[in-house]
């Protein structure tokens, strides 16, 4: 009997959100769009972390809060074991328990003027859960994120951002989700606090049988903890492929400029950086053919008309009409 590993299913997704709300602009038809997310088909599997990764302005967090919820898609379908989800508001509490979030700034995310017990027995408490069930469930989180009782009664300004982050990562998991969405959680750390909630987070995996969504804007931050990457360009999925290879052979140029712009990937060595020319197009009004070739320094004439289709590449997909000789590369 096969068994479906899948646990979240994204296909052909897309939001796009109006630069002009205004009455004329709707009667005119002059109102603007901004292409957030773009037909982006992904899927992960139970237990697994897929990263995805870009610059600011790639649509990683608007993908991620189609997942959760936050945002109505405009196209396409998220499936969660198999169910449609719906927007957060007409999600039941089953699916809105199984789905976590954390956020990249932890003390925005907490509210000031509620105590770290307070504050993680909030999601419990929305889901009518008794005193004394909540009560011993704080217990259990705070030793799970390592905290000490005695934070209990702290106030977010009287954490350090790691702290402050060990609190909102056990909101996350409190009602014991099977999907945590993970949005840049250690990008406003400092690098060594980084890598003690990085393994932080690898421990909990283990432990609560999680499965992972982990946006970055970097592929230096992922490499330790993804098993795939995603590789995310204004609003579309350049490159799909497990990590491993993904590192050592890209199929896809954008990858390769990420790569190269990680200055200790090369034993020995700084890379060559590829300084890729231009800043990146308006989503409002994205290039033609491949939306990348405004800035690939591989672009052929072909890929200002053609779009991509998504080539096979050894475990991986890459859009790129010259994705094998990019792989070949390496
Ligand atoms: Fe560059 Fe063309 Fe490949 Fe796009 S399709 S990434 S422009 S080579």
């Amino acid at each position: 009997m096969s068994v479906d590993r899948t646990l979240l299913e994204i296909d052909g997704l897309s939001k796009e959100f109006p630069t002009d709300d205004s009455f004329l602009s709707g009667v005119l038809g002059t109102r603007g769009y901004l292409k957030a997310v773009q037909d982006v088909s992904l899927s992960i599997d139970k237990g697994e972390t897929l990263a995805l990764v870009g610059e600011s302005g790639s649509g990683k967090s608007t993908l991620a809060n189609l997942v959760t919820g936050l945002h109505e898609p405009t196209a396409g379908d998220v499936r969660f074991e198999g169910e449609s989800l719906e927007t957060a508001t007409s999600r039941t509490q089953d699916t809105l328990a199984d789905i976590g979030m954390v956020f990249q700034n932890p003390k925005g995310s907490l509210d000031p003027r509620v105590t770290v017990r307070k504050a993680i027995k909030e999601p419990m408490h929305a889901a009518g859960w008794s005193r004394e069930r909540r009560e011993e469930r704080v217990d259990e989180l705070m030793d799970i994120v390592d905290l000490q009782s005695n934070f209990g009664s702290r106030y977010p300004n009287e954490l350090s951002g790691g702290q402050a982050q060990r609190v909102a990562i056990a909101r996350a998991v409190a009602l014991d989700p099977k999907l945590l969405v993970l949005d840049e959680p250690v990008s406003a750390l400092d690098v060594s606090v980084q890598a003690k909630i990085l393994n932080l987070l690898m421990k909990l995996q283990d432990e609560l049988d999680l499965t992972y969504l982990f946006i970055a804007h970097d592929l230096n931050v992922v490499e330790h903890i993804a098993d795939r990457v995603a590789v995310m360009y204004l609003g579309k999925i350049m490159e799909v492929a497990p990590t491993e290879q993904l590192f050592e052979n890209p199929s896809h140029p954008y990858t390769e400029s990420l790569l190269s712009a990680i200055p200790e990937i090369t034993p020995g060595g700084q890379n060559d950086r590829i300084v890729l020319q231009e800043d990146p197009p308006s989503p409002v009004n994205p290039p033609s053919g491949c939306v990348f070739h405004t800035r690939c320094p591989a672009a052929e004439e072909r890929c200002t008309r053609e779009v991509p289709d998504g080539h096979e590449v050894d475990d991986g997909e890459s859009r790129c009409h010259f994705a094998e000789e990019v792989y070949a590369s390496e």
